[in-house]
C-alpha cells in the first residue's frame, strides 16, 4: 500500500529534516506512528497523502509514485485514494454538520454528489451517533462530536487508505474509546488500510504495528537507521 525509499524532506531552510531510508505498509493493516512532538509524524502523513512533496526519494502510495504527479493529478489521487482526519479536524464553521461530511463532494469535480451519497452520509452519521445533529454548525458540537464528523467525512468516499492524525487527542476516555471503536469497526468492515498518528500509548495494543519516529533520525545527522519496529 505504502512504500517509501530514501526519503528526505525539509521545510524551506529550517533545521528539521525527516529521513526515512525505507518504510513499507501493507494493504489492510493498521499502523500507529508514535514519537515526540515535532518528530515529523504529521509531515509524513502529508507526504503519503501527496499534500507535500519530498526533497529526495520515493513515496509510493497504492502503486502510484505520488511525488511524481502534477498538482491536479495529486488532488485527484488524494480524493480517490486517501481519507484524512486532520489533527485539528478542519471542520468549516459556516457549514452544517451534514455539509461538512459532504465536503469532498462539494469541492472536487471528480466526485458527484447524488442522493446515494447523501444517504451514505446520513447512515455514517447514524453509525457514529450524530444523526440528530446534522443541521448544526460545528461550534455547537462537543470535541468528541467534532471528531466523529471528521471521521465521517474522511470515510465518505470509501477510501482504500485512511490517515488519521491524533484521532483521540483532547478526548475524554469515553469519547476516546468511542472514536476508536468507530475507526476500527470501519477498517475491519471495509478492509481499509489505517495509518494513525497518536500520542496515546494506551491505545497502541489496538494496532497491528507500531512505528516509532525516533528511529527516523528526524533530529540531526545519525546514519541510516532502521525504520520499523513491531508490536
Ligand atoms: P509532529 O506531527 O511529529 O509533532 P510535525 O510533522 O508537525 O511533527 O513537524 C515536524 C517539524 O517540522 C517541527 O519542527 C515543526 O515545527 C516543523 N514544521 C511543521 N510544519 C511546518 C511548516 N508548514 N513550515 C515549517 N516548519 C514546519
Ligand atoms: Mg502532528
Amino acid at each position: 500500500m505504502i512504500r517509501i525509499e530514501d526519503l528526505r524532506f525539509r521545510y524551506g531552510e529550517g533545521d528539521f529534516q525527516l529521513r526515512i531510508p525505507e518504510l513499507a505498509v501493507e494493504s489492510g493493516t493498521t499502523t500507529a506512528f508514535i514519537g515526540p512532538s515535532g518528530s515529523g509524524k504529521t509531515t509524513l502523513l502529508n507526504l503519503i497523502a501527496g499534500i507535500i512533496r519530498p526533497e529526495k526519494g520515493r513515496v509510493e502510495t497504492r502503486g502510484v509514485e505520488v511525488s511524481g504527479l502534477s498538482d491536479e493529478e495529486r488532488r485527484r489521487f488524494r480524493i480517490t485514494t486517501v481519507g484524512l482526519v486532520f489533527q485539528e479536524f478542519e471542520l468549516l464553521e459556516y457549514l452544517t454538520v451534514l455539509d461538512n461530511i459532504l465536503l469532498p463532494y462539494r469541492i472536487h469535480s471528480a466526485l458527484t454528489l447524488d442522493s446515494s451519497v447523501r444517504e451514505r452520509a446520513r447512515s455514517l452519521a447514524e453509525r457514529v451517533g450524530i444523526s440528530d445533529k446534522l443541521d448544526r454548525h460545528p461550534r455547537r458540537l462537543s470535541q468528541g462530536e467534532r471528531q466523529r464528523v471528521a471521521v465521517c467525512r474522511a470515510v465518505l468516499t470509501d477510501p482504500p487508505l485512511l490517515l488519521t492524525d491524533e484521532p483521540t487527542g483532547n478526548l475524554d476516555p469515553v469519547n476516546r474509546e468511542r472514536v476508536l471503536d468507530i475507526l476500527f469497526d470501519y477498517v475491519e468492515d471495509s478492509g481499509t488500510t489505517l495509518v494513525s498518528v497518536t500520542h496515546d500509548h494506551e491505545i497502541l495494543t489496538r494496532f497491528g504495528r507500531v512505528m516509532d519516529f525516533r528511529d527516523f533520525h528526524a533530529f540531526g545527522e545519525a546514519g541510516s537507521g532502521a525504520a520499523g519496529g513491531a508490536s
